[in-house]
């Protein structure tokens, strides 16, 4: 579990890699810029853990891209207190990212080989979500809502209803749409009813599947 020198040179790295390519959120920046991404992954990899690029990880699903990890954080606009759910907690990268930027975490993984490992990995490095459930995401938790944020972190066919009711009024829902690739969407809801959608790039991400049961 070493943290070396030349993993935070590399982390620096990483971060301006991260900025050049139009992050802007100091926050996110920061946050990429303290954890230690390579614990995330088998210590075989630890080279391919400060190139900006999604990796396998057990249980047959990734780690995500570090810019894709900062796209999504930075349209969330995360704030200290934020309540935030996430959909696909993998290897709980993206997850601690969110506890290093203060917000009140909850995130849900329907994979439990994956629910188990990060389950115990996250609180051991010093990152601790309010709730880490095993489940599936696309019902959301509704025992918690409403929340500020929700990222959904795995392809979704369609954006499931669940997740726009659990929203505040002013919350706003992160997703990547498609099936083959995805369109990045962004749902911001206005009032009871009503809901504005920005979309943006073309991403890839393993599927959001539905329940094993
Ligand atoms: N956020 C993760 C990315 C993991 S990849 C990280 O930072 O590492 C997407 C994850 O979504 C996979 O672990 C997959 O098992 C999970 N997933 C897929 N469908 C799901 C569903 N219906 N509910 C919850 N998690 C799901």
């Amino acid at each position: 579990m070493e943290d070396s020198f030349k993993h935070k040179g590399m982390r620096q790295q990483l971060v301006a890699t991260v900025k050049d390519k139009g992050i802007k959120d100091e926050a996110v920046l920061k946050a990429i810029g303290n954890i230690p991404r390579h614990l995330f992954m088998d210590s075989g990899f630890i080279d391919h853990a400060y190139q900006d690029k999604a990796f396998p990880i057990a249980a047959g699903q990734t780690i995500s891209q570090p810019y894709t990890v900062a796209f999504q954080t930075e349209l969330l606009q995360v704030k200290k207190g934020s309540k935030i759910l996430e959909i696909g907690t993998g290897s709980g990268y993206q997850a601690a990212v969110l506890v290093e930027m203060g917000a009140k975490v909850y995130t849900i993984e329907r994979q439990q080989e994956l629910f188990k490992i990060t389950q115990k990995f996250l609180p051991k490095i010093g990152y601790r979500p309010k709730k880490q459930i095993f489940g599936d995401g696309y019902k959301g938790l509704p025992e918690e809502a409403p929340f500020d944020g929700i990222i959904v972190t795995a392809g979704a066919p369609f954006v499931p209803k669940p997740l726009l009711s659990q929203l505040k009024i002013g919350g706003r829902l992160v997703i990547p749409v498609g099936e083959d690739s995805q369109i990045m969407t962004l749902y911001e809801r206005t009032s009871a009813q009503n809901f504005t959608k920005t979309e943006f790039g073309e991403f890839r991400f393993v599927p959001l599947l539905a329940n094993k049961n």
